[in-house]
């Protein structure tokens, strides 16, 4: 048999416990890429060396294991900041990026739209140029970037093929100031880097690989395929998160619960009560 080239990818930030979403999502990840002979990886986006803790690291592996997954494990991104350099140089000597010295408040303030991360930048920055310096964050320059690689296409496994509209994120922030670079950036690198064919991750976070597609095309990085499915909320309609609805998967595997048959409830689609699949591009945060 021919090797598969499918190579999907669960990426959990270590800045909290995995819940039963992330275990859906981990799920979805690995089956996608067995059924089809192919490799699904595991990679830490420790990016933000403030709110990462490497002792979850740990347990998100415990976690995976409980579940009965299997996986190979890639480069966790506190490792990869020169290849994230590497590309913010590129695209500023391509004078795609500008310093911005702007405050989240100034930005809100200023801002008249609100965009899926947050309020759209009015521009500030790239009106009336700031000098770099080590506490200036980078933003792409969106009109420009389009006006150079757009019209772009990508394609979704479940919804098709989808025009790239990255405009409605303004111009993104793609190197920080609290920390390297934002996760728009870090994860396009990754993806191409750990030769991910087929991304996999929520409906929640489907307009983001808008901005990914450009990136993609800005790099000259390959471009995959996108899957993005169904996530898991609670009563309240919202994303499941572990503060507010569910014990974590670690508290389940301490308190001996089975962890296989736990992936096999999930694969069936038998969530805990008042738990459920919403499949809404616009998902409430
Ligand atoms: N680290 C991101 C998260 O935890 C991964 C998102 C993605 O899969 O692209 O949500």
């Amino acid at each position: 048999p021919t090797p598969s080239t499918i190579v999907t990818r669960f990426a959990p930030s270590p800045n909290g416990p995995l819940h039963l979403g992330h275990a859906w999502a981990a799920i979805v990840a690995h089956d996608r890429a067995r059924a089809a002979g192919g490799t699904f990886l595991l990679r830490i986006e420790d990016i933000d060396g403030v709110r990462s803790r490497p002792e979850l690291a740990d347990a998100f592996r415990a976690d995976l294991a409980w579940l009965g997954l299997a996986w190979r494990e890639v480069t966790p991104q506190s490792r990869r900041v020169a290849a994230y350099e590497a590309a913010a140089d590129a695209l500023r000597r391509a004078g795609l990026l500008y310093p911005c010295r702007c405050t989240r408040a100034e930005v809100a303030a200023a801002a008249k739209a609100q965009g899926p991360d947050g309020p759209l930048y009015p521009g500030t920055c790239r009106l009336h140029p700031v000098e770099p310096g080590p506490d200036v964050a980078w933003r792409l320059d969106m009109a420009r970037a389009m006006a150079l690689a757009g019209p772009l296409d990508w394609e979704d496994e479940r919804r098709g093929v989808q025009r790239a509209d990255p405009a409605l994120f303004g111009d993104v922030v793609l190197w920080r100031k609290d920390a390297p670079a934002s996760y728009h950036l870090a994860a396009t690198v990754d993806d191409a880097a750990d030769g991910v064919t087929v991304v996999t991750r929520g409906i929640d976070l489907f307009r983001a690989t808008h901005v990914h597609r450009l990136l993609q095309a800005l790099l000259g990085l390959p471009v995959p395929r996108w899957h993005h499915h169904p996530v898991l909320v609670g009563p309240d309609g919202r994303k499941l998160a572990k503060r507010r609805d569910a014990p974590g998967l670690a508290e389940r595997r301490l308190a001996g619960e089975d962890g296989p048959a736990l992936a096999a409830a999930l694969r069936s689609g038998l969530f805990d009560t008042g738990i459920c699949l919403a499949d809404a591009i616009d998902l409430a945060p």
